[in-house]
């Protein structure tokens, strides 16, 4: 048992020579955040929608995709739309 982290030992590491490599962590993307339409709209608990809210990449919650991709494809489907919310 490891008492430090209260792990079992899966592998004594015992015989040298011995390496380390430093690691850092970091948020890659997220599949949680607010819900949204096919509009980039926000959408309440209800599923009705936030009037003037907009939402897209990795802020909004769903859809399969991640990355620049799907942040941009957001934006674009989000700023056409208040655009033309704003017109009307
Ligand atoms: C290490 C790493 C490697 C990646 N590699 C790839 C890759 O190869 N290909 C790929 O497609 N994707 C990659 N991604 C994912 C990609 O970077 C993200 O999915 C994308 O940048 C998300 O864009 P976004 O606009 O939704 O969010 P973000 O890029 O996080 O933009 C959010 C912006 O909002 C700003 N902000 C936050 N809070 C506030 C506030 N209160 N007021 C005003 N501004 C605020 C932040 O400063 C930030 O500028 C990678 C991510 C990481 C971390």
């Amino acid at each position: 048992m490891d008492e430090d982290f209260e792990k079992p030992v899966l592998h004594r590491i015992e015989t040298p020579p011995f390496y380390a490599a430093a690691a850092s962590i970091r948020v890659l993307d997220s599949y949680g955040g607010l819900r949204i339409n096919g509009k980039a709209q926000v959408l309440d608990t209800q599923g009705e929608v936030i009037p003037g809210l907009y939402a897209g990449g990795e802020a909004s919650g769903g859809g399969s995709q991640h990355g620049i991709g799907r942040a941009s494809v957001h934006g674009y489907i989000a700023g056409t739309y208040a655009a033309q919310e704003r017109s009307a």
